[in-house]
């Protein structure tokens, strides 16, 4: 079974969250979206694990599933993974480090452990929906692996300059810097708006490990921006950790290096299969570009660069001399291992969708991911107006409302069903962004980019931009 999954969000306990964001809210945008299985955000803090308690239930798979018999949702979900996120603020190896991490729990009992042990070691967690705590990332894992070792511990948008494993400002270089002996333990990270895969693959620490994507909303609409997208055999919270615990990669490895000392296909192919019962699909990614820290830049004097500019200028502001924020890009060239041109990048229609997805040749076992504008964006964009104005949500709730969810109609409706639905533009617009002909200006501390689907200003096409960047 196929099942879209967001596991990053955050309550209405969480600072600037929007004040909707109650369970129920959170399960009503799942289904608007096409979210099969969504985050319940924020179980770390007392109150919020209250609200967790009296909305939803344990099935025993390890999933929650909404406790009163609403007739708004029906019998297969959404469904609730137990997640949370702590921002860690600490100093190590002499500089100050912050690093958000994400915590997956398989039980409500065992949340209720961990949030014990971190409060006796100091942790205020009433403070925020994501507490800021003063222990180590190391010290997370040792708490969260030796009181469950089944939970999940993922780094967060893994290349924000402030708030990351990788960040230029104040993060480490390396998963073994940030998480000591626990780097074995981490199977994932987590891309953030401002990377895609593909600039996750230049990384060779990251190889045996999975690349997830999901949306960090604060509200119902964002639900969904970035999301991962699993092939499982039942759907539980101990298929998903399989198929995060077994990268493509290693997949692909395992069954050559059997390959070489056995013979016997059948059994290569039985561990094959149960290798492969759970994984990945694809993911589904922002647009970096319009990430908030894209590009290198400051800001306060409207300064941006792209690495190469950055790599002749330096990064001090050229305005005000005060350092630049170093974007994601740079950053990743500095961390790189390899080219993107190793990476033999290409695209083709990802199985399933009717939208062409981005592949690595070099590296085949790697799970492809598709780039998407989300939906009321791209109406604005194409009848005018805000993704809030009353007109945009017509059009929205029309075209949700006739194709069942969001992701039916950015994924698998065809044009010309869009078309009938909502008129020639919007399914244009639709088929433009399925096929990556749009601009983005991108963004830079912390200003996010913006998509022009019909854009008139800036001209330059996505694809020259990529094509300039690659001449590195
Ligand atoms: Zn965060
Ligand atoms: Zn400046």
């Amino acid at each position: 079974m196929r099942v879209i999954s967001d596991l990053q969000l955050h309550s209405k306990y969480s600072r600037a969250v929007s004040p909707q964001m109650m369970i129920p809210f959170i399960g009503l945008w799942a289904k608007i979206k096409g979210i099969g299985l969504i985050a319940t955000g924020d179980w770390t803090h007392p109150l919020w694990m209250r609200e967790i308690k009296a909305n939803l239930t344990e099935d025993g798979s390890g999933l929650l599933k909404l406790k009163k018999s609403d007739e708004r949702f029906t019998e297969d979900g959404p469904f609730f993974l137990l997640e949370s996120e702590v921002s860690c603020i600490y100093t190590q190896g002499g500089k100050g480090r912050r690093v958000h991490t994400l915590i997956w729990s398989p039980t409500i009992d065992t949340c209720d452990k961990i949030n014990k042990e971190l409060t006796r070691r100091g942790a205020n967690l009433l403070s925020d929906g994501r507490p800021i705590i003063g222990l180590t990332s190391i010290q997370v894992a040792e708490v969260v692996f030796s009181i469950d070792p089944k939970c999940l511990i993922v780094p967060a948008h893994v290349w924000t300059p402030w708030f990351s494993m990788y960040g230029s400002k104040s993060g480490f270089d390396s998963i073994a810097d940030c998480y000591g002996e626990y780097a074995k333990d981490i199977f994932a990270v987590e891309t953030g708006l401002s990377s895609d895969p593909s600039m996750n693959w230049r990384i060779k620490e990251l190889d045996n490990r999975s690349i997830v994507s999901f949306s960090d909303a604060h509200s119902g609409p964002k639900l969904g921006r970035e999301a991962t997208v699993f092939e499982l055999a039942e759907l539980s919270y101990q298929a998903i950790r399989k198929a995060i615990m077994t990268p493509a990669e290693s997949v692909k490895r395992e069954a050559e290096s059997n390959n070489k000392s056995n013979n016997d296909s059948s059994s290569l192919n039985a561990k094959r299969l149960t290798l492969n019962a759970n994984n990945i699909a694809y993911t589904l990614e922002f647009y970096p570009e319009e990430g908030k820290y894209h590009y290198t830049g400051h800001r306060a004097c409207g300064v941006k660069q792209d690495p190469r500019e950055t790599g002749e200028k330096g990064t001090v502001c050229p305005v005000c001399g005060k350092p630049l924020t170093i974007g994601v890009m740079h950053r990743v060239e500095e961390l790189a291992g390899r080219s993107e041109a190793d990476l033999k990048l290409t695209t083709r229609e990802v199985q399933g969708t009717k939208v062409k997805g981005i592949y690595s040749d070099a590296f085949p076992g790697r799970p492809p991911y598709i780039k998407l504008v989300p939906l009321q964006e791209i109406i604005a964009e194409t009848i005018g107006g805000a993704p809030t104005a009353v007109n945009v949500q017509n059009e929205y709730k029309k075209l949700t409302n006739q194709f069942s969810n969001e992701f039916a109609v950015l994924l698998q409706i065809s044009i010309p069903d869009i078309a009938k639905a909502a008129g020639e533009k919007i399914a244009q617009a639709i088929h433009k962004v399925r096929e990556g002909d749009i601009v983005i200006d991108p963004g830079y501390d912390g200003v996010f980019g913006i998509v022009k689907i019909w854009g008139e200003e800036g001209k330059k096409k996505l694809s020259d931009d990529k094509k300039q960047l690659s001449l590195l």
